[in-house]
């Protein structure tokens, strides 16, 4: 087993951060929140010669979403989380498709839903999953304890959090899921989030408006 490995490239007119994780030994890998502009995370996965097991969601909005059903349909892989509280989201990505003005936008049917506290992996790389509810229903995060990472789509954002205006949004349920299941894990942790740049749980803990 190899170290993990993290490639991001952004999708759809929200430069939605859909990220690859993958081990720099084997190449094998999993393709996180295929939000749209399939051909291109396609030619990643080509040009860096990757193998894909599977597609995770972090959560069933159109720019993390739109585009996980046809990239299963290229690549023959299953389609992974979110949590079920989800659910009617993915079966709406069409309509927030026509909303947006986002072409070929599809419902997702996820092959699994996950619970707090399964574990998900690949290639010998296991992620913890945290239910983090909040900016969506059925969000979670995906951490990987060993390499002192995770990924937290639009839960937490450098400088900011996830907004908590669309349906099944909680201010207070995002700040107690920051505060209680993200935070406590470590000032050392890095993230990839959904949107602009990552950076380190303790950074925000100490610096984040919102937060603070
Ligand atoms: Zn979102
Ligand atoms: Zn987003």
């Amino acid at each position: 087993m190899g170290e993990l490995r993290a490639g991001i490239v952004p999708v759809t007119p929200f430069q939605q951060n859909c990220t690859i994780l993958f081990d720099d030994v084997s190449k094998r890998g999993v393709v996180v929140d295929p939000g749209g502009d399939v051909e291109r995370i396609l030619a990643a996965i080509q040009d860096n010669g990757l193998v894909i097991e599977a597609i995770w969601i972090t959560h069933g909005h159109i720019d993390h979403v739109g585009g996980a059903e046809e990239l299963k349909a290229a690549l023959g892989v299953e389609i992974v989380g979110p949590h079920k509280d989800d659910a009617p989201l993915l079966s709406n990505i069409a309509t927030q498709g026509r909303m947006y003005g986002i072409e070929g936008a599809r419902n997702c049917s996820p092959d699994r839903f996950l619970d707090e506290g399964e574990t998900v992996s690949f290639d010998g790389h296991a992620f913890e999953v945290l239910h983090c509810p909040g900016h969506a229903p059925g969000h979670v995060v995906y951490y990987n304890r060993a390499a002192g990472f995770a990924h937290v789509g639009d839960v937490l954002f450098s400088g900011s959090i996830g907004r908590t205006d669309l349906p099944g949004g909680d201010h207070d349920a995002l700040i107690r899921s920051i505060k209680e299941k993200l935070l406590p894990l470590g000032d050392e942790i890095g993230f990839i989030c959904g949107h602009g740049p990552g950076g380190r749980f303790g950074d925000e803990r100490r610096s984040n408006p919102f937060l603070v």
